[in-house]
């Protein structure tokens, strides 16, 4: 895909020897003109940008460079980190309110090439890593929204959603969404991760109950996890073992 280029001063130098392993969805809020200006101010209090700003016809405008940190995630953690501006990549999609708003065709499929555009470039950005602001930010933030086509994405190799298999969650469901990637329960209570992972997984009822059908969703979710992991160590299994009759037929 072919950016528009926009440089907004908003950035800062990524840390040293840390690749970049997350991807994180926004919603603009506000129409493409204003979140833009936003975005590329530098005399606000508090400076904000994004990598990438998509708006509805699916036109990409570049704002940071991906190598450079942009200020689009704010306070937020996933899988045992804080702060993931660090290392991640930002992409606000322009939608004035995503439980209330679809977003168009052209928009998602331009969406999707980028995506995958951009796991091409840092492959670590795992299916587990495409998150969205919702997720990493309980509470505090709602975007991208209930109508945010997640399963689409999921489809297309980006990100992932419930296989539909009925598992049984065992255990405490706080523990099991944080194994899955969702914060502690510090600064917010279980049922406001609980309806992250709704309004994430199960946008039709969220609640922030436990209940049957989302016990079941996470289980399902942290079984393609494990299934990935158990697929790593396959691979790297037979790397090893591949590696050592190379040694053994030159010895
Ligand atoms: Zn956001």
């Amino acid at each position: 895909m072919q950016p528009i280029d926009l440089p907004s001063p908003n950035h800062a130098a990524r840390p040293a020897d840390t690749p970049i392993d997350i991807l994180v969805l926004h919603y603009t809020e506000l129409p493409l003109a204003e979140s833009l200006a936003i975005l590329r101010d530098d005399a606000r209090p508090q400076r904000v940008s994004a990598h990438y700003v998509l708006d509805l016809d699916g036109a990409l405008y570049r704002l940071v460079p991906e190598e450079r940190v942009a200020w689009h995630a704010g306070r937020s953690h996933w899988r045992g980190r804080d702060g993931l501006n660090a290392t991640s990549i930002g992409i606000e999609i322009v939608n004035l309110h995503g439980d209330l708003h679809d977003y168009p065709s052209r928009q998602i499929a331009a969406l999707i090439e980028l995506c995958h555009e951009i796991v091409a470039r840092h492959p670590a950005i795992v299916p587990r890593n495409v998150v969205g602001h919702s997720d990493i930010a309980p509470k505090r933030k709602i975007d991208p929204g209930r109508r945010f086509p997640w399963a689409t994405l999921a489809r297309s190799g980006i990100g992932l959603w419930p296989r539909g298999t009925c598992l049984k969650l065992e255990g405490d469901m706080q523990a099991a969404l944080r194994r899955f990637g969702y914060p502690p329960a510090v600064d917010v209570a279980t049922s406001d991760i609980v309806a992250a992972f709704q309004r994430r997984f199960r946008p039709s009822l969220v609640g922030g109950i436990a209940d049957d059908e989302t016990r079941m969703l996470l289980a399902d979710l942290l079984d393609q996890v494990d299934d990935r992991l158990r697929l790593e160590k396959g691979r790297n299994g037979l790397r090893l073992s591949r590696m050592l009759q190379r040694v053994i037929t030159k010895t």
